[in-house]
């Protein structure tokens, strides 16, 4: 394969770079690093690969913290054509065993502190270890300072495989998503112009670099771009608002708005600087979108996408982002909403599964060839699983996973319809519409709420406030105050944890 035609997600990336010395990333340290320096340590990360026995098309297993080095590691392995694969860095050592032999990387990369117990895993299927530190240091880059920064890109075509991400894996086992060097490509690209990104953006990047969203939808649209990148280790709103001052856009989930939405320092003023603030990974409150408008004078971009799909909607650059709804299909992609029985597609409004189809498509699940085909029609949709409807004005709007639908006496209930309309009332905060096993109705339909301290909600006011505005089959049957919602690293609320909670409240 020629150098023109080759595919590697590297080779785009970088291809057609005419200012070395811009810098691609800053560090909450005060690092600066150019391009061309990240495509130097790529190359002798890439060399330290090879060395260690990584072939092409070999995983590459990584469990450590964020660090510059990090994302030169993910860019390096995808260099050497081998398949990244990131870890959870909360995941113990019990639930690496499942990913490292089921993957069977021919290198794992982990935090020093962890090195022992992996190595005990790693030897079972014969993977070597190598050690990166959350300062960036360890048995790795020791090894890079000493290797040649000089590489050359491993060719590779459209559908080979450049990362393997297992989804979260809350109601079973965790799957493998296999995504290849267009699937990554192509929806970075398609981002870069949908968002107007350019080489004048700085992007605040405060997500964890192991999930889509920090690494490819956050990275690659900025790497692309050539625009550059504040590379924090976590959430810190305090910092956030200060560099809002020099930065152009800011990438989060949910938790990032609201939690930035308590500082008082959140103003017109202070975002003042700011072109963009996207959301995704799980629903923005429609609530939060608007306080966020009111005080800072941007409205929220909302996006929808997915471990194995990448970006599949975004509302859009110039017309209007609406309160809680997803946007459009991005250029290139289908999506349709479907009968979730007959497969059949519904017409506007309606609600059914979402199906999509483009270049963003994983290409199936590692190896789980039935899992794969169940999830695929016949003409090439993918069935994400999340419920959902296309407005008249051509909207997605996501109501869901399916598994989270609530099916009570024969009828099925949204959880979202019933959490809109108790998160309207005031008081309240938010609130998680479950399923819980019940005798008579088979699921009875439960609502755990979050109110604001000293607003006086209680089960019998949340009641009260729903009579009459839902059908009798859609009321809660019981509705619990709590002081929060369990919600993972990404903040998408952990359904399956309320389900397991409240498991027993409706037994005889
Ligand atoms: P993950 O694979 O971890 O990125 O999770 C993907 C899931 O997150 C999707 O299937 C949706 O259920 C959910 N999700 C992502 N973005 C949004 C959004 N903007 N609104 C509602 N749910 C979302």
């Amino acid at each position: 394969m020629s150098q023109a035609a080759n595919a590697n997600l590297f080779f785009r990336l970088f291809d057609g770079l005419d200012d070395p010395n811009r810098i691609a990333i800053e560090t909450q340290g005060g690092r600066h690093i150019s391009y061309g320096e990240l495509i130097a340590r790529a190359g002798q990360i890439a060399n330290v690969l090879v060395s260690r026995g990584v072939k092409v098309g070999d995983r590459v297993a990584v469990q450590v913290e964020k660090s510059v080095e990090n994302l030169v590691l993910y860019l390096a392995t995808v260099r050497a054509g081998a398949v990244y694969l990131p870890l959870n860095t909360a995941y113990t050592l019990n639930e690496l065993d499942y990913f490292i032999t089921d993957s069977e990387p021919s290198l794992v990369v982990c935090d020093p502190a962890k090195a022992e117990g992996i190595a005990a895993i790693a030897a079972k299927v014969k993977a070597k270890v190598e050690t990166l530190g959350p300062n960036g240091k360890g048995s790795l880059t020791d090894a890079a300072d000493q290797a040649s920064p000089v590489f050359e890109t491993v060719a590779r075509g459209n559908d080979d495989l450049a990362a393997i991400l297992y989804t979260s894996g809350t109601t079973g086992r965790s799957k493998g998503a296999m995504l290849s060097h267009d699937n990554l490509a192509s929806n970075s690209k398609t981002l870069v112009d949908y968002w107007r990104f350019t080489d004048k953006d700085v992007l605040i990047h405060a997500l964890p670099i192991y999930h889509t969203h920090g690494l490819f939808v956050a990275s690659n649209v900025t790497l692309f771009a050539r625009a550059a990148m504040i590379f924090l280790p976590r959430l810190d709103p305090d910092l956030i608002i200060k560099l809002m001052a020099r930065s152009t856009v800011l990438m989060g989930v949910p938790t990032f708005y609201t939690r930035l939405l308590q500082n008082p320092a959140l103003s017109k003023e202070t975002t003042r600087h700011m072109r963009l603030f996207v959301s995704g990974s799980a629903p923005l409150l429609a609530d939060t979108h608007r306080e966020w408008s009111a005080r800072t004078g941007h409205a929220v971009l909302e996006r929808y996408g997915m471990t194995e799909t990448n970006m599949n909607t975004s509302n859009p650059y110039d017309g209007e982002r609406v309160p809680g709804a997803v946007g459009y299909p991005l250029p290139g992609i289908s999506v349709r909403v479907t009968d979730p029985e007959t497969g059949k597609e519904v017409a506007r409004e309606n609600i059914g599964m979402i199906e999509v189809k483009g270049p963003n498509v994983f290409k199936g699940y590692w190896r789980m060839p039935e899992k794969t085909k169940s999830e695929f029609r016949d003409d090439g949709f993918f069935i994400t699983g999340d419920l959902g409807k296309i407005d008249d004005k051509g909207y997605v709007h996501i109501l869901g996973r399916g598994k989270d639908l609530v099916i009570s006496g024969g009828f099925n209930v949204y959880p979202k319809e019933i959490e809109s309309e108790i998160d309207a009332m005031p008081g309240v905060v938010e609130s998680a519409v479950i399923g819980v096993p019940h005798a008579d109705f088979g699921e009875g339909v439960t609502a755990v709420v979050v109110c604001h301290r000293d607003a006086g909600v209680s089960e019998a006011s949340v009641l009260q406030g729903l009579d009459g505005r839902l059908a009798k089959f859609k009321m809660p049957k019981r509705v619990f105050i709590v002081d929060e919602l369990p919600r993972n690293t990404m903040g998408k609320v952990q359904k399956n944890v309320l389900r397991e909670a409240y498991k027993d409240i409706y037994a005889k």
